[in-house]
């Protein structure tokens, strides 16, 4: 039974567009380009749980610029973080897509290790028309046709 819905996953991967499965944009916790990582900007970022943020220009919601992979702050000590702007770090790509992609080629996308996050838009490459993102985990929960947990 278990793998009759996986197969059915499957086959609708090249139909679904990956705007079906995104995570919606008032739903994503992003930062501004000029947020400074502050002891309540640091726990926030802790608190949401994500491992990556999509950054937007500072007073332009709208606008991303990149990704921030949380766990790079790894690296920076306490002292250097307090005072800088994510700006100042170096932010992964964040590829644009627009919703009629089909989950079939987000997967094909995910799997060349480019980025493991879309900015799913209505005018890729301009900023303004972001509607939501989506990851691999959300392409897997469509083959497997069931939520994943998160720990
Ligand atoms: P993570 O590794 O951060 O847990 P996943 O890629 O496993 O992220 O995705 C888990 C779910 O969380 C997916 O539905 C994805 O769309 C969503 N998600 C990922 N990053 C964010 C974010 N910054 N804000 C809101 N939702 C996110």
């Amino acid at each position: 039974e278990q793998e009759v819905r996986i197969l059915g996953g499957v086959l609708e991967l090249d139909t679904k567009g990956i705007g079906q499965i995104m995570t919606k944009i008032e739903d994503v916790f992003t930062l501004s380009a000029d947020a400074v990582l502050d002891q309540a900007v640091l726990r926030a970022i802790s608190e949401s749980g994500y491992s990556r943020i999509p950054v937007h220009l500072s007073g332009n919601p709208n606008a991303f610029v990149g990704s921030l992979l949380v766990k790079q702050l790894l690296c920076l000590e306490r002292s250097q973080l307090e005072n800088m702007p994510v700006s100042s770090l170096p932010l992964s790509i964040l590829p644009e897509a627009r919703p009629e992609t089909s989950c079939w080629q987000a997967l094909n996308y995910f799997q060349t290790g480019r980025a493991h996050l879309l900015l799913i838009s209505h005018t890729p490459g301009r900023p303004g028309g972001a509607i939501g993102i989506v990851t691999l985990e959300d392409v897997i929960e469509e083959i497997l046709s069931q939520e994943i947990v998160d720990e």
